[in-house]
């Protein structure tokens, strides 16, 4: 008897003494899978097939998630181009949806091909991903209850303003010397302006389109001498040029051929 426990837990010292070799943990598988895309992301695309977009599903008309989406459950003129992209090059198209602010990281650290997310080009990004030609043109502008004060940017000194984190309408915000709110998604903007907890939300022009077809008593307030014209580029890992020139060419046609602004109409229109 005394045999057959030690037999026992000698097997089980064994057991555990691989399992932990093996990396049973999920973490550990998780950690030893974005190493090995950090060490071969182009080859790792070539042998799957699969084209890895990340985005931040939160971003209606670009990227929302709905039942019949373009790609699984996710829907928007970005999917729609991110699908193009990927059959053009013959590949299949994957979506992995994270936090806009972990895009970057997830794309540094090898576990997404490319960013397609409504993301403006700007120098500050540009020093950690390279970004395509420019495939769609956008601005921030600002979104209050019918009725409000706020008739241009300069009059939301000393109100309430409500944006999304790691957004670019933060950063104008910031720029302007605002104090301001930062929330994770657009929704709990809008939430705030509804419920009289802000006075003014500020975020890209088609997304704030969408906001007010959905939520009635607010309007949109443009000015376009305090906000620029934004342009939104497909990030890939910086040195990644087997992948750039691919999303470019693909970028180029659909520009060329009018696929892109005809599907900016399709879901806008259809707000
Ligand atoms: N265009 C904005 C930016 O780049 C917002 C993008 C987004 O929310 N997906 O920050």
């Amino acid at each position: 008897m005394k045999k057959i426990i030690k037999i026992l837990s000698i097997v089980m010292v064994l057991a555990i003494a691989v399992c932990s070799l093996a990396s049973c943990g999920t973490d550990n598988a998780v950690t030893a899978e974005a190493g090995k895309a950090d060490e071969a992301t182009q080859a790792n695309q070539a042998k799957s097939g699969d084209l890895i977009f990340g985005t931040n599903a939160e971003f209606p008309p670009f990227e929302y998630v709905s039942a019949a989406g373009v790609i699984d459950t996710f829907d928007g003129i970005d999917m729609q181009i991110a699908k193009k992209i990927a059959e053009d090059n013959g590949y299949t198209p994957k979506i992995s949806n994270i936090e806009f602010d972990s895009l970057i990281i997830s794309l540094q650290k090898g576990q997404i091909d490319a960013i397609i997310a409504g993301m403006t080009i700007t120098e500050d990004r540009k020093e950690s991903v390279d970004f395509s030609i420019p495939y769609y043109t956008a601005t921030q502008v600002m979104i209050v209850k019918d009725g409000s004060e706020i008739k241009k940017a300069a009059d939301m000194d000393g109100k309430t303003i409500a944006v999304v984190q790691g957004y670019t309408g933060e950063t104008v915000v910031e720029k302007m010397g605002y104090e301001h709110v930062s929330f994770k998604k657009g929704t709990e903007c809008i939430m705030e302006l509804v419920n009289g907890k802000c006075d003014v939300v500020v975020i890209d022009s088609a997304t704030a389109q969408k906001y007010v077809a959905d939520n009635d008593g607010l309007v949109i307030v443009e000015d376009e001498s305090a906000f620029e014209n934004e342009e939104y580029g497909i990030a890939v890992k910086k040195g990644n040029t087997q992948l750039l020139d691919k999303i470019n060419a693909s970028i180029e046609t659909m520009l060329a051929n009018g696929t892109i602004s005809s599907w900016a109409a399709q879901y806008t229109d259809n707000l």
